[in-house]
């Protein structure tokens, strides 16, 4: 715990000198509200979201945009047909992904849901890119043939 001097009082009980500062809202502690996190000291609504789990958006993104990576490998592997399938299933399972990991950064959300929903985020991401670049490069292979 740092010592504040000057004075601070805690910002909850009026006239208890201040003993730390939350680092996340910047409000004064006295003993009583300090809540520690590890080493950290954090008023009680901070140590709530600071130790959060990631929020269900952010977790189904990350298993959605998995799914559509993994499957439009998959279906660039498989031939004919099936491949075709599994590949088309798999693209709009990685925009699913996206727009999860777009809905759990919405607000303010805690450190571990954003941490978990840039990740789906990414992989959706490279999925999209993916799919984005095997198309052009379908395009231009139909061009080239055609000239
Ligand atoms: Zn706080
Ligand atoms: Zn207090």
């Amino acid at each position: 715990m740092s010592a504040l001097g000057s004075g601070a009082t805690c910002g909850a009980h009026a006239g208890v000198v201040a003993v730390d500062l939350c680092p996340r809202c910047g409000r004064f502690l006295c003993g009583e509200c300090v809540e520690l996190v590890g080493e950290q000291a954090f008023c009680a609504s901070c140590a709530s979201v600071v130790t959060a789990r990631p929020s269900r958006p952010a977790r189904w993104s990350v298993g959605f945009s998995l799914v559509g990576l993994v499957g439009m490998g998959l279906g660039l592997f498989t031939q004919g047909r099936a491949g075709l399938l599994v590949w088309a299933l798999a693209m709009p399972t990685g925009v699913l992904g996206f727009a999860l990991a777009l809905q759990a950064l919405r607000g303010a959300p805690s450190p571990a849901t954003v941490r978990r929903a840039k990740w789906g985020r990414a992989l959706a991401t490279l999925h999209l890119l993916a799919v984005f670049a095997l198309l052009v490069s379908f395009a231009a292979f139909l061009v080239t043939r055609r000239g």
